[in-house]
C-alpha cells in the first residue's frame, strides 16, 4: 500500500474556449466599452443618438450588408436604404423582421418606437411610420450602431 498514485487534478474545469465569441459573453457595462470603444458604447449600450450629419455611413451608397456593431448580425441592406434628409442612416426595412425589436420609448418627453438588435439587444435608433418611402416606415439609424461590410 501506498504506491498508488494520486489522480490529481481529476475534477479540473476545461479552459474556457478561445474560439467563443468575446462579443457573445460580454454582459456589463465595463466589458461591452471594452468591445464597441466609447462612441459605439455610447449609442449602443446607453441609448445615445449621435449628431445629426456625423455618421460615417450616412452617405454609404455600396452594395452591401448594414450589421450590428455589437454582435455583427445582419440587420439592414443596402437596397433598403435611402436618402431621408435627417442626418441619419435611413431605411425603409430590416433584412429580416426578426433581426430588430421595436420598443415605445418615452424619453425626452416624446413618444417614440425604439429599434434595438434582437441579437444583442443592442440600441440602434427609432422607427417611424409613414416617414418613409411611399408611406413606408422610417427607420432612423445611427451610424455608430452599424458596421457596412461590401458585397463583392
Ligand atoms: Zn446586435
Amino acid at each position: 500500500m501506498g504506491s498508488h498514485q494520486n489522480s490529481a487534478g481529476a475534477d479540473q474545469p476545461e479552459p474556457a474556449s478561445r474560439m467563443t465569441s468575446s462579443r457573445a459573453r460580454a454582459t456589463t457595462s465595463e466589458e461591452w466599452l471594452d468591445i464597441l470603444g466609447p462612441d459605439r458604447a455610447a449609442i449602443l449600450r446607453a441609448k445615445g443618438t449621435e449628431p445629426p450629419f456625423s455618421g460615417d455611413l450616412l452617405h454609404m451608397r455600396d452594395d452591401g450588408i448594414y450589421r450590428c456593431a455589437g454582435c455583427d448580425a445582419e440587420l439592414f441592406s443596402s437596397g433598403s436604404k435611402y436618402d431621408s434628409g435627417t442626418g441619419w442612416p435611413s431605411f425603409h426595412s430590416p433584412v429580416d423582421a426578426a433581426s430588430v425589436e421595436e420598443h415605445v420609448d418615452y424619453s425626452h418627453g416624446l413618444v417614440r418606437t425604439e429599434v434595438t438588435c434582437s441579437t444583442c439587444g443592442g440600441h440602434l435608433g427609432h422607427v417611424f411610420d409613414g416617414e418613409g418611402p411611399d408611406g413606408a416606415k422610417r427607420y432612423c439609424i445611427n451610424s455608430l450602431s452599424l458596421r457596412f461590410l461590401a458585397s463583392s
